[in-house]
């Protein structure tokens, strides 16, 4: 015998507990808030000039505590900031009355060790309230990743145009082989301008790559410049906060959209975490962005969220490093990116107040193609969930950057854009692609769906777009001469943004109209109820209109494409005296608007089985359409009362059935089928018998219903409602009718 009783055993074996969970350590750094080794907050001035700062002198200071004391901090405001009570502070985050603008301007003087504190304060939903109503930009976003194991360029186009059918403002793609960088971005920007005209791309990829890339105008924006909250870590990957400056500095000064990457955890997986907390550590990589002057920050976890989930508190932190973003007034692309467990539960979880909150980017990394695709490792959201996040995004009412895309424009989309990078590889000498391939990818739903494609040609288009000095106008003249303008224009579009530099403002996206929104254009006023984002009634109808969604008259025309005209009523029906008769009371639809049970078996084949069933017990089946009731008990119940044995069937189109005898009330019924969608022809034949035998007066073991843990219910109970009503419009006072299947 085992020595774990079942219920452990069972419970052993849930996805949950494939995840990492630490007994917190702060020698470690396994802390989420406040580690004992955490400095308190202070900060002592001199001639304006910061020589004290979270406990340290200036003379103790390591390049991040010299960096933020040089350039981090608003000293005009610091004594009046650093001498706030942190918990009134925090209190006012989530005060509607107290602006935002009023507490980003406080904000600014508040050293890493003060933003620690203030916001290890607040609960699990006062940071959605704070995240609310701190976000820079007023209209949410999503960003995707795009990739794929082989790097192919037709699949590339088509998952970024269909990116953008979905929603996504943001495309960030990345390479397995580094080589293959300069294709990939090729071939990225050209499927987003497929999809809409101002979508931002990105090719994740070495700095100096990364950086040649946007220099030639293949890509519009960069997050990977990575910020760490200790300074052995910066020393181990061959960098400083100033020279990270200095990348970053280069980026925006080319006209690229620039945020930096940080994220609780890092340290900690490191080894380099000093004993001090994940989010303390994190609060120095903030200060830190705010100094360099990036425009935002990509935190929340990222490559470390699983880290930082694997201590108490852990997800919370990862939240409160999206909101120190938001307070210091950079835009905030959250976390959702790596998968952080294997529980769809805890990863639900994980996204969901941020989602209902409301994010620059709900998502620093939404997984929009498929996992094995997913050259980032799987995101906490991946292809498989954008049903399930628009349904999300419909239950709630809220806008979390996405959109329903039909089949028919995605298949559109995704034909145009093989066939746009077909073109400009052609036109370029990039490489020559056969129409297998392309009609492969765009019917693919993952690389493994294109056997044809050929894993050379991205290396070899990325040596000839280096050699030859391809550039973004290059891609623009071909597309142009090939008859793709649409494409050319939105290509134009981008540079052209690039060098009026809007886009370059706080948490700036382009909107479809080339419209810049960020903090200076579309910035965030909420207030509480009533203020601030709002979806307009045209997003709204966007995020309500989910492809699944069926009305009456969809079920209607469903139903109407079931029909087989083969159950037909051939007169008034009357009461028989024989005692063999059983009656089949079907209901008012039953060969008019209704012919398939929710189970999918057709109501002329339940009918059939009923009067096999009848039949091998002796008895004889009458079929009769009871048109004044759309109830099953007074279906049953009247169909019992014409029957010669007192014995009845009834039978609702959509597949609930019982038996009924004559002298029972209404809902007194003697054996009762309830849950249509699991029911089967064994089934419905077994209830033919049982009535037969009831009819003999014997007293035969009860049907009973199906078992199963599916949800059932939602599957079939909005369908009902339809059904429902369809049978209603279906019901008269006509006189039952005998019927007849042909
Ligand atoms: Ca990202």
């Amino acid at each position: 015998m085992s020595e774990v009783i079942g219920r452990f055993r069972f419970m052993n074996e849930q996805r949950v507990n494939l995840d990492g969970f630490a007994t917190p350590d702060a020698n470690l750094g396994l802390i989420a808030f406040d580690s004992p080794h955490d400095p308190q907050p202070s900060l002592t001035l001199h001639n304006g000039v910061v020589i004290e700062m979270d406990g340290k002198t200036s003379d103790d200071f390591d390049t991040i505590d010299q960096f933020i004391a040089l350039h981090g901090l608003d000293l005009a405001i610091a004594e009046e900031a650093m001498a706030i009570d942190s918990l009134r502070f925090a209190r006012d985050l989530v005060d509607m009355n107290v602006s935002r603008a009023s507490l980003v301007r406080l904000a600014a003087g508040m050293t890493p060790a003060k933003l620690a504190q203030v916001l290890s304060q607040l609960n699990a939903a006062e940071l959605v309230i704070a995240m609310t109503k701190m976000r820079a930009r007023s209209t949410p976003s999503n960003q995707a990743h795009v990739t794929n194991r082989s790097d192919d360029p037709l699949l590339l186009a088509a998952d970024a145009a269909t990116a953008a059918a979905f929603g996504f403002r943001e495309i960030e793609t990345t390479v397995p082989v580094l080589g293959d960088a300069p294709s990939n971005a090729v071939a990225v920007s050209i499927g987003a301008a497929v999809g809409s005209p101002g979508m931002l791309v990105q090719c994740s990829v070495e700095e100096a790559t990364e950086l040649a890339l946007g220099m030639r105008g293949l890509v519009s924006y960069a997050e990977t410049v990575s910020l760490y909250g200790t300074e052995q870590i910066f020393v181990d990957g061959d960098d400083t906060p100033w020279s990270k400056a200095f990348l970053t500095s280069a980026y925006a000064s080319r006209g690229i959209k620039m945020r930096v990457t940080s994220g609780g955890g890092s340290e900690a997986l490191m080894g380099g975490s000093e004993k001090c907390s994940m989010f303390y550590l994190e609060a120095r990589c903030v200060s830190l962005a705010r100094a360099m002057g990036a425009q935002g920050v990509q935190n929340g976890g990222i490559d470390a969220a699983s880290v930082a989930g694997s201590v108490p508190g852990g997800v919370r932190s990862l939240m409160a490093e999206n909101v120190m973003v938001m307070l210091r007034n950079l835009e905030a692309c959250t976390g959702n990116d790596a998968l952080m467990s294997e529980s769809e539960v805890r990863r639900t979880s994980r996204t969901h107040p941020i989602f209902i909150a409301g994010s620059d980017f709900i998502c620093s990394g939404f997984g929009s193609i498929q996992r094995y695709d997913n050259m980032f490792g799987p995101s906490n959201w991946n292809s498989e969930d954008i049903d399930d996040f628009l349904a999300m995004q419909r239950d709630w009412g809220v806008d979390a950057g996405l959109r329903t895309a039909t089949e028919r424009d995605v298949a559109a989309l995704r034909r145009r854009a093989t066939e746009a990078v077909t073109a400009v590889y052609s036109w370029l000498g990039l490489g020559d692609f056969s129409s297998e391939w392309a009609e492969q990818a765009i019917d693919a739903a993952g690389s493994k769906d294109v056997p044809d494609a050929d894993l050379m040609l991205p290396l070899s288009a990325s040596r000839t777009i280096v050699d030859t000095d391809v550039t973004m106008l290059d891609v623009i003249a071909a597309l142009a001469e090939n008859g793709f303008d649409i494409e050319a224009e939105r290509c134009l579009d981008m540079l052209k943004a690039r060098v009026q530099g809007d886009y370059l403002q706080t948490a700036a996206i382009f909107d479809e109209s080339m419209n810049v929104l960020s903090l200076i254009t579309d910035p965030n006023t909420y207030a509480g109820p009533g203020t601030g984002y709002r979806p307009s009634p045209e997003r709204q109808e966007v995020i309500d209109t989910i492809r699944q969604q069926q009305s009456v008259s969809d079920i209607r025309a469903e139903q109407h494409s079931y029909a087989t005209h083969n159950i037909v009523a051939t007169g008034t029906a009357h009461i028989s005296h024989d005692p063999r008769d059983v009656v089949i009371g079907v209901s008012p639809a039953t060969g008019k608007d209704i012919w398939r049970t929710l189970s999918g078996l057709s109501v002329a084949e339940v009918l059939h089985e009923f009067m096999a069933g009848l039949e091998e017990e002796g008895c004889i089946g009458r079929i009769v359409r009871i048109n004044d009731t759309v109830d099953l008990g007074m279906i049953g119940l009247t169909a019992a009362r014409m029957s010669g044995s007192g014995i009845s069937i009834g039978l609702q189109a959509k597949g609930t059935a019982l038996i009924h005898r004559r002298d029972l009330a209404p809902l007194a019924n003697l054996e009762l089928y309830s849950v249509a969608p699991s029911l089967n022809r064994e089934l419905y034949r077994q209830m033919g018998i049982n009535a037969g035998r009831h009819a003999k007066g014997a007293t035969p073991e009860p049907m009973r219903n199906p078992y199963s843990d599916e949800a059932i219910e939602a599957r079939y109970h909005t369908k009902v409602v339809g059904l429902v009503a369809i049978e209603r419009d279906c019901s008269s006072d006509t006189a039952p009718e005998t019927m007849e299947v042909r």
